[in-house]
């Protein structure tokens, strides 16, 4: 075990401006905190986190996170508290300690490629200062350093699968090679038993038989190099056990083909060297073509450097070697870290803080391939992301904001066309509850329960929204062919004719549409008039009271009016610009309007109180006084948009209709707005003359027993 003063010493040897006093009472408080706790081994259980602030002096980290590597267990397994360690450490401290704890309590359970690589991801967004990642990442060493001792060989496979799956590719992400692959042939034994024993009986029989291949290739090497001058060192390392076998399971080759069972490589001063050094190997050796990679020009996007050649070599076996200068070694083994070093000793003494994010970044721009490179980027992305679980521990991933709704669509369609609420870490939370990184997510269904419209106003993702907005859709088209039906039977009764279904379905042809169904949908949707459909079915019918469609303001965009249309009694327009009655507030004869000259549409006509006017209070110039003549043709026609709440009783529908045609309105659109147990709401646009005309109908709506509340609508 570390001593105190050791641990100290260790430190100061590459940062002499260390808090002294800072590590040690970090060293005393997470000794007094793990008390009498034990390892599996036996040994004290302070040993772990002295040991994790060990292999991070290593890593020549900075004193905060040496600090944080003593205390990163206190708060998950003592009675330390976050705010303790605030008071005594300081924020900093305490922040980094907090996001290591979050790291650990995550479990990561599912063993799909998809969730790991999710899982890889939610870590990167969680460590947002990627020393909280390096702690977290020596704490997992340090672990399997130890994993002999626990006894359960499941404990021993599930921990060596999480390293597998999720902290060796971390590790490789951040440049860490070295730290990669000790963590992977920690695991590998444990993981996969027979593939590991096998894969060791095989190396050591092959290694018995190269070893002085290897020898050989090395003394050649140098040989190489010293009559050509150049100043270089030879290194030739068994390769990995578990990037060997890595290599026979996905690239499907045997053990024999295996040129790299060493990996060999020289080791010069500059990168100049480096290209010397190649031109030499290439003079003395045959080159196989194809295989050469120049990672110095072109890095990859975790840092690494490095020239790769395969060339035939003594007794014609091909062999590979890796050429690169001191720095781009040291940076290929330790990564982050290594940069670190490299890049910061400056802001060690200024004090200033690290920014590793930015950093990694930094060394990631310099990647050539813009796909290897946009992948690496993502880390800064997942800073938009929220990571959330599922009771099972799956992880969703979602836009920043995401509602439980969207995390309910995320799951499945069908959860979330029927969530009626949410359980978020076990409490209960509404519909709308925007989600935060690490929530465990409960979705509560009801069978009953329908997409409502009111969710688009909060949902983030694009698979809620289209999902509500098709469930409206399907659900409004519905309700037209009801409604169309609804309303065609009344305006045959009106005219004392007898409704026939077959009647309409010979209007559906004569008009193009498919079936009844199709006529039921244009009328109750206001597309076709009732009184279209009566005159085609009955040619001649007289035009009783000039309720016709023809002559009403079109509110359809797609056909403008021009200005200048006698159709449109409106005073001080612009002449030539179209003109549109707006959709929001519906103006009629008689409000008081105003126009907004609008670059794409011509003018848009408001009422003087419309919402949507409130965008344009700081652009006078386009708002144009307008008012309505005085109406010269009574049989003028108009649409207004009412709002009613009505009973949920039989018969209030038909019963609201009559009462609009007594008074001689003409509904022409339909729309659901909410539907419950004891009352639905549903806006009405009904063709009326002018605003007396529509205040009479409103009057005698009000009057009606079926009818709760009424008003004219603005949205
Ligand atoms: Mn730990």
């Amino acid at each position: 075990m570390i001593r105190q003063y050791e641990l100290i010493d260790m430190v100061k040897a590459y940062d002499p401006d260390l808090d002294e006093m800072l590590l040690n009472r970090a060293y005393v408080f997470s000794m007094k905190a793990h008390g009498t706790q034990k390892r599996a081994s036996g040994d004290p259980y302070f040993s772990h986190p002295l040991e994790v602030a060990g292999i991070l002096t290593e890593m020549q980290l900075d004193g905060d996170t040496i600090v944080t590597a003593l205390l990163h267990d206190t708060i998950e397994d003592t009675v330390a508290t976050f705010e303790q360690i605030e008071g005594l450490f300081g924020d900093d401290i305490a922040k980094m300690v907090d996001g290591v704890t979050k790291l650990s309590e995550l479990e990561y359970t599912s063993e799909t490629s998809k969730q790991a690589e999710n899982f890889r991801k939610f870590l990167l967004a969680m460590s947002n200062d990627i020393r909280v990642l390096l702690v977290k990442l020596a704490d997992r060493l340090h672990n399997m350093r130890t994993l002999h001792h626990i006894q359960n060989t499941e404990k021993r496979a599930r921990i060596s699968r999480e390293t597998l799956d999720i902290y060796a590719p971390l590790a490789e992400r951040i440049g860490m090679q070295e730290l990669m692959n000790e963590l992977e042939d920690l695991a590998f034994p444990h993981v996969y038993p027979e593939a590991h024993e096998s894969i060791m009986k095989r190396l050591d029989y092959l290694y018995a038989n190269t070893e002085n291949v290897r020898d050989e290739v090395i003394s050649e090497l140098e040989k190489i190099f010293a009559e050509n001058f150049l100043d270089a060192e030879v290194i030739g390392r068994r390769k990995q056990p578990y990037s060997i076998w890595k290599k026979i399971t996905y690239r499907n080759v045997s053990l024999e083909n295996q040129a790299d069972l060493f990996a060999f490589r020289v080791i010069v001063d500059n990168v100049e060297d480096c290209y010397k050094a190649l031109g030499i190997i290439h003079k003395s050796w045959q080159a196989v073509p194809g295989l050469l990679k120049d990672y110095i020009s072109m890095p990859k996007p975790n840092g690494y450097q490095s020239i790769h050649t395969v060339v035939i070599g003594p007794q014609r076996k091909r062999i590979e070697i890796q050429i690169r200068s001191t720095e781009m070694d040291i940076i290929a083994e330790k990564g982050v870290a290594a940069h670190w070093q490299y890049k910061n000793q400056v802001s060690i003494k200024d004090g200033a803080h690290y920014r590793w994010l930015q950093d990694l970044l930094e060394i990631m721009e310099h990647a050539a391939d813009p796909e290897e490179f946009l992948e690496h980027t993502k880390i800064a992305m997942y800073q938009n992301q929220v990571f959330c679980f599922t009771p099972k521990g799956e992880l969703i991933n979602l836009p920043a904001g995401s509602s439980v709704v969207d995390f309910a669509y995320a799951v499945h369609t069908k959860v979330g066309d029927t969530c009626v609420g949410g359980k978020v870490n076990g409490e209960a939370a509404q519909l709308k509850r925007v989600l935060n990184n690490g929530d465990q997510v409960e979705i509560l269904r009801s069978k009953a329960q329908k997409p409502h419209q009111s969710w688009v106003n909060f949902v983030v993702t694009g698979k809620a929204k289209a999902a509500i907005r098709r469930y409206t859709r399907q659900q409004q088209k519905k309700e037209y062919i009801e409604l169309g039906e609804e309303i065609l039977k009344h305006s045959f009764e009106q005219e004392k004719r007898e409704y026939t279904k077959k009647a309409i379905t010979a209007a559906a042809k004569k008009m193009n549409l498919r079936g009844s169904g199709g006529v039921f949908e244009k009328v109750g949707s206001g597309e076709i008039s009732d009184r279209t459909v009566l005159e085609i079915v009955f040619p001649g019918l007289k035009n009783k009271n000039g309720s016709h469609a023809v002559g009403a303001i079109v509110v359809d965009k797609k056909r403008p009016h021009k200005a200048g249309d006698n159709q449109l009694p409106i005073k001080g327009l612009a002449p030539g610009l179209p003109v549109v009655i707006s959709k929001c507030c519906h103006p009629l004869p008689g409000d008081r309007i105003v126009g907004i000259v609008t670059s794409g549409k011509g003018i848009m006509v408001h009422t003087i109180d419309c919402d949507a006017l409130d965008v344009y209070t700081e652009m006078p110039e386009s708002w144009l006084d307008l008012s309505w003549n005085p109406p010269e043709n009574s049989a003028e026609i108009n649409i207004a948009r009412v709002d009613l709440a009505l009973k949920h009783v039989t018969g209030a529908l038909a019963s609201v209709l009559s009462i609009v045609a007594q008074d001689e309105g003409n509904v022409s659109n339909i729309k659901f707005s909410e539907r419950s147990l004891d009352i639905f709401r549903i806006e009405l646009d009904i063709e009326v003359r002018d605003v007396k005309h529509l205040t009479g109908i409103i009057a005698a709506l009000r009057a009606s027993k079926y009818v709760n509340s009424i008003e004219k609508s603005f949205s």
